[in-house]
């Protein structure tokens, strides 16, 4: 184990590893053999795609070190296929999904160094598409660079799982209809930064977005999806301008295949939410947040008084230990790096 790093005191801040991945390729590819390189800088033409029309996308999935001390990846091939959604919507070329969880595999082994212990955290992967070939017009980049670097994190609750509570923003939106809401393109994101700053400052954890077209319906809570129950039932915004998340995907399986729940993928107003008996939002870096209470045009609505509900503990549960390879991963879905 690396001795740089005090794992206690592991947060959400950027730390840098050793090496990084990277790849390159012209418009009409074919990518490049890739190669492993030191972290570092990189040059980039001030003429580049993603810097003046932001011609890019990310991507974000977790290295975890099992009790084992085996180091196991969640499910890479799906942040690989939706990378490829990504690039066929911002007409980049598509890095190929085998070759991305090859990449990541990579990456992880260079800086195992940096996988936190069991119980301390977790290595974040951040790939990279971005258009770096320089263009003047509004027009698809000339070339494209395929980065992946990588970042230890702790855990994203030290005292295990804590309620929060979000403020509904009717104000501001996250993404539009037809849009590019439903891919990891970089321009969705920091539109959202001063809406959020100005809940953290009421005291909220962040703010949940409603959709553009009736300010009725819940899409998102910032970088995470959205869960609640009702009437026993698990219901969850259905698919649209609304990031489709790996995690998502995972409690929407788990609570149908193994907890025998109804999941419905709907629209879901914020009149239908208040009467939900919990709520959590779900995502790679908070797995799962349990959601005590929102706010919404002066009404605060509390679940479960604040605490930890009974079907957002077992799909935590579950969901947790199968990434942990502690309890049986039927579907497949953890890969051993
Ligand atoms: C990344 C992201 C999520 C969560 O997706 P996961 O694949 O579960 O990490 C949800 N919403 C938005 C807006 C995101 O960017």
């Amino acid at each position: 184990m690396s001795a740089k790093i005090d794992w206690d005191k592991l947060s959400f801040a950027f730390t840098p590893t050793d090496f990084m991945y990277i790849n390159t390729c012209e418009a009409e590819g074919p990518w490049g053999t890739g190669e492993i390189i030191p972290f570092g800088d990189i040059k980039i033409s001030p003429a580049a795609g993603v810097l003046n029309y932001g011609q890019g996308l990310f991507e974000g999935l977790k290295a975890l070190r099992t009790k084992e001390n085996e180091i196991v990846l969640f499910r890479p091939q799906a942040n690989g296929e939706r990378l490829i959604d990504g690039a066929k919507r911002l007409l980049m070329p598509p890095f190929p999904a085998e070759k991305f969880v090859e990449a990541i595999k990579n990456v992880v082994k260079k800086n195992h160094d940096y996988v936190p212990p069991y119980g301390k955290g977790s290595l974040y992967l951040r790939p990279c598409l971005w258009g770096t070939g320089p263009i003047l017009g509004v027009a698809p980049a000339t070339s494209y660079t395929f980065l992946i670097f990588a970042c230890p994190v702790g855990p994203y609750y030290k005292s295990g799982l804590q309620p929060v509570k979000f403020k509904i923003t009717p104000d501001f939106h996250r993404a539009a209809p037809h849009g590019v809401g439903h891919v990891k393109f970089i321009g969705n994101y920091s539109g959202g930064l001063q809406v959020s700053r100005a809940a953290k400052k009421e005291g909220y954890s962040g703010c949940i977005f409603l959709d553009a077209r009736e300010d009725k319906y819940i899409e998102e809570v910032e970088t995470s999806n959205f869960f609640c129950v009702v009437d026993g039932k698990l219901l969850t915004p259905q698919l649209g301008s609304i990031l489709p998340g790996v995690t998502r995907d995972s409690i929407i399986r788990l609570a149908r295949e193994k907890l025998g729940l109804e999941v419905v993928e709907k629209n879901i107003s914020v009149l239908e939410a208040q009467k939900a008996s919990e709520c959590f939002c779900s995502g790679t870096a908070a797995v799962i947040t349990p959601i005590g209470g929102i706010h919404y045009q002066g009404k605060e609505t509390t679940f479960n008084n604040f605490e930890v509900g009974p079907v957002t503990n077992k799909i935590y549960n579950l969901l947790t230990k199968i990434q942990l390879k502690e309890i049986d991963d039927d579907f497949g879905w953890v890969e051993v790096v």
